[in-house]
């Protein structure tokens, strides 16, 4: 009776394996399809100074857009892209329509710059570099109006030196995303490969000591700006979503903010960029 039951459950076990995989490759295949059919949307979020809120900068987040499921985020289906080839296509559209948008907005704001979060197969292309850099000249752009976030794997190896396609000599601007996530390490922050330094949310949501479930995770984010400094670095706060937040990020000398409390990642269409700019 156990043995049957052994089979029985190896069975279902591989019937379920299988199933994934075929849900894999089908997501693959319609998300291909959906590049094709230019169902690509990205939206935008600012990143705003810390002590005036004015914009600096948006990030560019991608959306599908599904003829039957919907909007989807990219948590649905970037982790099947990343597994692919499929995330050098995807990024690639990323990169041109966020410069393409970008154009349109500094005839009216010269200095916004905009953000594109890259994957690390992407950024492992080789000729990564020179491409962005081609792809900004035929948008018009100034090397410094595109920031790439990367993770901290994507330009380092496990011992902490830089990628060569780092590209500390192309002038493209780095930021590195989710910091306090995976193998951050501060004492790592001088030899980093890049000009910003994205604060993962989960450190700044995180329960403060004083009790209250909204401050950030004071001695840790604290202590973070202040290296990040020591080593040049500018500092993003990420997932900003209660006043009390931006106060404290405000008085440990934070650079920039960024999260619902200042506003949600938006359609071009619906972005008040003029009210984000006139609200002091
Ligand atoms: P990320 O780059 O760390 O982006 C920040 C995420 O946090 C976004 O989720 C944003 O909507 C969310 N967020 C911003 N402010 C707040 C806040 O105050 N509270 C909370 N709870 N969340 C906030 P989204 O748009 O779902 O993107 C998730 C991730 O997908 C991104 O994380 C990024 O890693 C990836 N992603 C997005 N677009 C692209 C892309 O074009 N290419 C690649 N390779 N990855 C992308
Ligand atoms: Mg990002
Ligand atoms: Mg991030
Ligand atoms: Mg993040």
């Amino acid at each position: 009776y156990l043995a049957k039951r052994e089979r029985h459950t190896v069975r279902r076990f591989q019937a379920a394996l299988s199933t994934a995989a075929l849900e894999r490759l089908e997501l693959e295949q319609a998300l291909r399809a959906g590049i094709d059919r230019d169902e690509l949307r990205l939206h935008y979020q600012p990143i705003v100074d810390a002590q005036t809120l004015t914009p600096v900068a948006l990030e560019a987040l991608v959306r599908w857009q599904h003829p039957a499921l919907g909007l989807l985020p990219p948590g649905r289906f970037i982790p099947v892209a990343e597994s692919s080839d499929l995330i050098v296509a995807l990024g690639d559209w990323v990169l041109r329509e966020a410069c393409r948008q970008l154009t349109l907005w500094r005839a009216q704001w010269p200095a916004l710059r905009m953000t594109v979060n890259v994957a690390p197969r992407q950024f492992a292309q080789p000729g990564f570099a020179e491409q962005v850099l081609t792809l900004l000249a035929d948008a018009g752009l100034p090397a410094d109006a595109l920031i790439l976030e990367v993770t901290e794997g994507a330009v380092m190896d496990e011992g902490g030196v830089p990628h060569e396609a780092a590209m500390g000599h192309t002038g493209l601007t780095l930021a590195l995303d989710d910091f306090g996530t995976g193998y951050s390490s501060i004492s790592r922050l001088h030899q980093l490969p890049a000009q910003w330094l994205k604060i993962d949310r989960s450190l700044i949501q995180a329960e403060g000591s004083a009790g209250s479930s909204v401050r950030p995770a004071r001695p840790i984010v604290r202590a973070l700006i202040t290296f990040a400094h020591e080593a040049g670095l500018r500092v993003v706060a990420e997932g900003v979503e209660h006043p009390e937040q931006l106060e404290d990020l405000q008085t440990w000398g934070c650079d920039l903010i960024q999260g619902y409390l200042i506003a949600r990642p938006t359609a071009p269409e619906l972005l008040s960029l003029p009210a984000l700019y006139n609200r002091n």
